[in-house]
């Protein structure tokens, strides 16, 4: 078998010979480029001083770690009488391993092998593993750190620990990336990191959930913006006071855990065994049945999406007539639901524009938390943003340094 196809070959350093030996498979290689300008002074007016033998762990084949071994020129600069060795391509300078070998080491580390089993395998010390590691991490970020600010931007907040409270999460909508986490859920905590951002007034959607706060936050960082409810969490509250008024009607009927699986439930995803048991029950309370009905018709009209100019606004009436039901409503919970619509709705008629919703970042925050999970929890919150931009905010390939 010829030798250079059992590894992935690199540009530039050819393989002339391999051989077995105890700590592995050797293979004796030679530079294609023996000369260099010099990375001092660029001049091409350099010499041959000497030449020094490198030995670099390169992969891994059969269980076998592969070693590279390479005589490497070091020259002389005539300019500025300064000594330096030839590039090795697809090696860092001082590196005892190709880069290749550490990314390697990065991704079965980040695939849930752990530094124990790494270092075994790949012949290197535990610390090395969490180095290197870091290092990627470290690197990913800071390539990821001139990115100016998407165009549709959702903002959430999620928990961080109990020492240090909440976080704010923006997220890129549109390519399903975590853009940023920021400590704090406040306009004071988030001021200095907001004002600082570049490139925030290309922001032309935010989707949030109804929080005054972070409408406020918005209008004032995001001067460009137009601002979207989150589909999930208006219903969420919808359903949330349809609870409560529920509660007054029938206090006993709510503690019922059956009933309120079948109360909760959007009408179309009842069982057809499910609706007689229902219906049952609406006789017994007098008006809750009417209550019931148009909270389905209202959570009809919530959840339309992707609707063209002309279908949303057909949409309104029907929207304006509920809204002004619930305002007009004797129950206190409606009428407060009610306040919440008039106070939103042009956010909340703006859902039926879009698609996108905050579940994307609910599904990231899910993701982070598995991240943080596995590190056992973060305690300095300046790690865990690193490691969640790493990890959430691109496609999960590192090209090469080279
Ligand atoms: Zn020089």
């Amino acid at each position: 078998m010829p030798e250079n196809q059992f590894i992935t070959p690199i540009t530039g350093v050819k393989i002339e010979r391999s051989l077995l030996a105890d700590i592995g498979i050797i293979l004796k290689c030679r530079l294609d480029k023996t000369r260099a300008p010099c990375p001092k002074c660029e001049s091409d007016r350099v010499r041959t001083k000497s030449h020094v033998k490198r030995k670099l762990k390169h992969a891994i084949w059969n269980g076998k770690i592969v070693h590279l071994h390479l005589r490497v020129p070091k020259l002389f600069c005539r300019g500025c009488r300064h000594y330096f060795m030839v590039p090795i391509p697809g090696v860092l300078p001082k590196r005892r391993s190709t880069e290749q070998f550490r990314l390697d080491v990065f991704h079965l580390h980040q695939g849930g092998l752990t530094q124990k089993h790494l270092s075994t395998t790949h012949g290197i010390a535990t610390a090395t593993v969490e180095r290197w590691y870091q290092d990627y991490v470290v690197y990913r970020v800071k390539e990821l750190s001139g990115r100016s600010c998407p165009i549709v931007l959702g903002i959430d907040e999620h928990f961080f620990s109990k020492k240090q409270g909440y976080a704010t999460t923006l997220v890129d909508l549109k390519n399903h990336k975590v853009f940023d986490v920021v400590l704090g859920r406040s306009e004071t905590a988030l001021k200095a990191y907001l004002e600082g951002l570049p490139g925030r007034d290309r922001v032309k959607v935010v989707v949030m959930d109804l929080s005054e706060t972070y409408r406020a936050i918005v209008r004032k960082y995001f001067p460009n913006a137009m601002i979207v409810a989150d589909r999930f969490h208006v219903i969420r509250t919808l359903n949330h006071h349809f609870l409560k008024l529920w509660q007054t009607l029938d206090p006993e009927g709510r503690k019922n855990r059956g009933l309120l699986s079948l109360m909760r439930r959007h009408a179309w995803n009842l069982k057809p065994e499910q609706i007689p048991k229902l219906e049952r029950y609406f006789k017994v309370i007098p008006g809750l049945k009417e209550v019931y009905d148009f909270k389905q018709d209202l959570t009809r009209i919530l959840l339309k999406k992707h609707l063209n100019h002309h279908d949303a606004k057909n949409l309104i009436p029907p929207f304006l007539w509920h809204l002004n039901e619930c305002l007009e409503s004797p129950w206190e919970s409606l009428k407060t639901f009610g306040k919440t619509l008039k106070s939103w709705m042009e956010p909340i008629v703006r859902m039926w524009r879009f698609t996108k919703s905050n579940g994307i970042t609910e599904g990231l925050h899910n993701k982070m938390e598995m991240i943080s999970r596995r590190a056992f929890g973060f305690r300095n919150f300046k790690n865990y943003r690193l490691r969640i931009i790493a990890l959430c905010g691109w496609n999960g390939v590192f090209a090469v340094r080279n």
